[in-house]
C-alpha cells in the first residue's frame, strides 16, 4: 500500500501581490548552519569511537536517542542485531522515502594522526584487532542524524514520512552471522503497511571535497566470494609421482581463471574481475600436501555475465582438477547484486542534487569494482547510491587514501553537503514523484 502522492508540493505564495512557487527547501539556510557544527561533533564521536559489524551498540543508542529526542514518530531499535529505523511523518500528505546510513567500522589500525583518531579495539573471528572507521561510515551516520534533525524542525513543510536507516555490518557479518541490508530485509523493515518507494545512500569516496558522484544503472560492482578447495593425495616431496599434488593444481588453476575474464566473456558487454586473495595449503617443503584452500572474489556488472562466469569458472576448475587426477570444489557465497542509480528517478533528482551541492560539483562518475549491501534495498525499489568526495582538492588523486586505508579521513568540508543532498531528496521526492 502506497501513501497517497501529491504531485505539486511547492507552495504558491502571494507576496505583494506577486504569486510565485516557493521551494520549501528555501527556507532551511539557517538550519543548515545551526546543524553543521554539531554534525562535526557527532562525527568526530563515532571516528573516536567506532565498532566492528554487528557490535555497533554504542553508536545505535547514540542514533536512536538522538531520533527519540527529535520526537519521531517511531523508532525502532535492534534490527538486525544494532540497526536503528526512524519514522518521521511530515506535515504534508505524501509518499514515504528511505534514508540510509551504514555504521560500521573495520579492523584498520589507523594511522590517519587526526586528533580524533581511533584507539578502540574489537573482537573480529577470534581474534583482539584494532577498530578504525577506515571506509567513512562515522560521516554516514552522522549526516543522516543531521538530516533528521533538519527534517525534524521542518516537519510542516515536509510532504510525505521519511524512513530513516541506520544500517550495521555493510562490511560483512563475523563469520557465523547474519547481518547487513539483507537481515534488515529479511527481518521485515519494508514488510509495512506504508513501505518506502524510493531510497537514497552515501558513501565518503576520495573525491574533490563536496563532489557528488553518480551513474545510471550499474555504478559499483556485484561481488562473490570464492572459496575453492583442492584434495590430492599426500605424499613424500622427493616422489611426486606417488600422490597428487593439489599444489600443482592449484597453481594452474589461479593461472587458468584470469583467462575466463579475457578470453571467453564478451567484454564489450562489461567488465569482470577474479581474484585470488589467499592460497593455503601444506606445512613444510619435503611433504607434498593433501589439500589447498583458496579463497577469492568475484566483480561482475551484469547479471548474464555472472552466471556465465560462474559456470566457466567451475567448469575450469574441475577440468584442470580432473586432468591432475584431484578433486575440486568450488563454493560461491553471493555477498551483494549490482549497486546503481535508477536512471528516471536519477534523472528527477539531478536539480535536487545541483542544489545540494552546486551544479559545477555534481557529475557522472566511472564504474568502481568495489560492491555495497545498499543493492538489497536496490532489489524492492528504486534507488540512487551517490559517491561524496571527502579530499581537499589540493591533494593530487594519486595521494589520496582509498577507503579501507589506515590513512582514509574525511575533509568535514563535506558533512553539510551530504546533510544537503539527504533533506533535498526527502523534501522534493513527493513533487517528483508523479512526474
Ligand atoms: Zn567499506
Ligand atoms: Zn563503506
Amino acid at each position: 500500500m502506497k501513501a497517497i502522492k501529491v504531485t505539486l508540493s511547492f507552495l504558491i505564495v502571494t507576496v505583494g501581490g506577486v504569486s510565485h512557487a516557493q521551494d520549501p527547501k528555501s527556507t532551511l539556510d539557517d538550519a543548515f548552519d545551526t546543524v553543521e557544527p554539531r554534525v562535526i561533533e557527532w562525527r568526530r564521536d563515532f571516528h573516536e569511537n567506532p565498532e566492528l559489524s554487528n557490535r555497533e551498540f554504542r553508536t545505535s543508542a547514540i542514533v536512536a536517542e538522538h531520533l527519540r529526542n527529535l520526537n519521531f514518530d517511531d523508532v525502532q531499535t535492534g534490527i538486525a542485531h544494532t540497526g536503528v529505523v526512524g519514522i518521521l511523518v511530515g506535515g504534508k500528505p505524501g509518499p514515504v522515502v528511505a534514508l540510509r546510513a551504514d555504521m560500521d567500522g573495520l579492523p584498520v589500525l589507523e594511522r590517519t594522526g587526526s586528533p580524533f583518531a581511533s584507539k578502540a579495539r574489537g573482537e573480529y573471528n577470534g581474534n583482539d584487532v584494532p577498530v578504525m572507521h577506515a571506509c567513512g561510515h562515522d560521516t554516514h551516520i552522522s549526516m543522516l542524524m543531521g538530516a533528521a534533525e533538519v527534517l525534524a524542525n521542518n516537519r510542516e513543510n515536509l510532504a510525505g514520512t521519511v524512513m530513516f536507516i541506520f544500517q550495521p555490518a555493510e562490511e560483512g557479518a563475523p563469520a557465523g552471522e547474519e547481518g547487513g541490508a539483507m537481515l534488515m530485509l529479511k527481518e521485515g523493515i519494508f514488510d509495512v503497511p506504508n513501505p518506502p518507494e524510493a531510497i537514497l545512500g552515501l558513501h565518503a569516496w576520495p573525491g574533490d571535497v563536496g563532489t557528488i558522484l553518480y551513474r545510471p544503472n550499474g555504478f559499483m560492482a556485484a561481488a562473490d566470494g570464492l572459496q575453492i578447495n583442492i584434495v590430492g593425495k599426500q605424499t613424500h616431496g622427493s616422489s611426486p609421482w606417488l600422490g597428487v599434488d593439489p599444489i600443482y593444481v592449484a597453481a594452474q588453476v589461479a593461472t587458468a581463471i584470469q583467462g575466463i575474464p579475457s578470453r571467453h566473456l564478451d567484454i564489450t558487454k562489461s567488465p569482470a574481475v577474479i581474484t585470488i586473495g589467499s592460497i593455503h595449503g601444506g606445512v613444510r617443503g619435503n611433504i607434498i600436501p593433501d589439500e589447498v584452500e583458496m579463497m577469492g572474489t568475484i566483480r561482475t556488472f551484469d547479471v548474464g555475465v555472472r552466471e556465465e562466469l560462474h559456470a566457466k569458472l567451475r567448469r575450469t576448475v574441475n577440468s584442470i582438477a580432473e586432468a591432475n587426477g584431484a578433486t575440486a570444489t568450488v563454493i560461491i557465497e553471493g555477498y551483494a547484486p549490482v549497486t546503481g542509480n535508477h536512471p528516471e528517478l536519477l534523472k528527477k533528482m539531478i536539480p535536487t542534487l545541483n542544489w545540494a551541492a552546486g551544479a559545477e560539483n555534481v557529475s557522472e562518475g566511472s564504474r568502481i569494482m568495489g560492491a555495497e549491501d545498499f543493492s538489497f534495498y536496490q532489489e524492492k525499489i528504486p534507488g540512487l547510491f551517490l559517491l561524496l568526495g571527502i579530499n581537499d582538492p589540493n591533494t593530487p588523486v594519486g595521494d589520496r587514501p582509498s577507503n579501507h586505508s589506515p590513512l582514509f579521513i574525511a575533509d568535514e568540508r563535506a558533512l553539510i553537503v551530504g546533510v544537503r543532498a539527504l533533506v533535498g531528496f526527502a523534501m522534493d521526492y513527493a513533487a517528483v514523484a508523479g512526474d
